[in-house]
């Protein structure tokens, strides 16, 4: 199978990840089953798609008449079996390993075996994932960064058992969605956690030890590293609780006490203090 030739995909999940992901395939012309367990969540993603569609009208990026197309092509389903027919699938469910598991085993008898699979994991390993299907070959990680419709970066991950031909699709898929795949081996953490999360807990510690406070720490890091947010702020966007499970994934995986989680995270969310999603992690937010 061609990226090209692909008219089907399923995205299982339809949260922050889940919807970015089917827009960015609606819009390469691909029909989409967009499967979440909740119908409230299946409501807001329609409505988060079709404003940032609008965005995109607004700034010129995309057409009135693409913009409509590509949100007639996104189907809302509760029902996992709607994945059948797709010839891609990409699981963007909650980041919790029983979860991804049970997820891939019905996956793996309910699509043909020449389906991929993908997980937008941040985290979980995907050659563990991949052995709960029949077929491994067919099992990747496609992980895109958030915001999708924004940001260019697919890190594609090969599992132990990942296919080249799986591999060169994903590649060809992500550069039909507009994006730029880089091509990595299955480590904790991948190449974008392993190296940004030990960052964003050094950040911490530097807080915690009285270094400096959180402006002064992401203002270092903004104007004397060139990074567009602070380490800090970015931790706050991404929640602190996903920051722990990194830093434990990346500590249990690696071995290393280099990843040990800084304590004032867990404190903050021991404390509820998750970031903007709770409206109070470094920094104070409106709801
Ligand atoms: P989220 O909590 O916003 O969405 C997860 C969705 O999965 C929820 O709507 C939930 O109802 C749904 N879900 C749970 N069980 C399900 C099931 N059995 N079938 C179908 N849907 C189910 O989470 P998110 O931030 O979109 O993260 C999704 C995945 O993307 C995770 O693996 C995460 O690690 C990864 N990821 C997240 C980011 C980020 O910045 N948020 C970035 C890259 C990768």
């Amino acid at each position: 199978m061609k990226a090209s030739d692909i008219e089907r995909a399923a995205v299982v999940g339809a949260g922050t990840m889940g919807n970015g992901i089917a827009h960015v395939l609606a819009l390469a012309g691909i029909d989409v089953k967009l499967v979440d367990v909740d119908d409230e969540v299946l409501d807001r993603a329609l409505a988060t798609i079709e404003s940032n569609l609008g965005r995109q009208l607004r700034k010129g990026v995309v057409s009135e008449e693409a913009a409509s197309a590509a949100l007639s092509r996104i189907d809302p389903q509760t029902e996992l079996a709607w994945v059948r027919d797709a010839e891609v699938v990409i699981e963007a469910a909650s980041e919790r390993t029983d979860l991804k598991f049970s997820l891939f085993e019905k996956l793996g008898t309910l699509v043909g075996d020449e389906t991929l699979l993908a997980s937008n994991t941040s985290s979980i390993s995907i050659t563990e994932i991949a052995a709960r299907v029949t077929r491994p070959q067919r099992v990747i990680g496609m992980h895109f960064m958030n915001p999708v419709p924004v940001m260019e970066l697919v890190e594609v991950i090969r599992g132990l058992e990942t296919s080249e031909e799986s591999v060169e699709l994903t590649v060809e898929l992500s550069r039909r969605l507009g994006k730029t795949p880089v091509v990595v081996a299955d480590y904790p953490g991948f190449v974008s956690n392993r190296i940004l999360m030990p960052m964003i807990n050094e950040a911490i510690y530097c807080l915690m030890e009285g270094i400096s406070d959180p402006e002064g720490i992401d203002t270092v890091m903004k104007l004397g590293m060139n990074h567009p947010m602070g380490p800090l702020a970015l931790a706050d966007l991404v929640g602190l609780d996903t920051c722990l499970a990194v830093c434990e994934v990346l500590h249990r995986g690696l071995g290393d006490d280099k990843y040990r989680p800084c304590p004032l995270l867990r404190k903050y969310v021991a404390a509820g203090r998750l970031g903007r999603k709770s409206g109070r992690g470094f920094y104070e937010y409106e709801s």
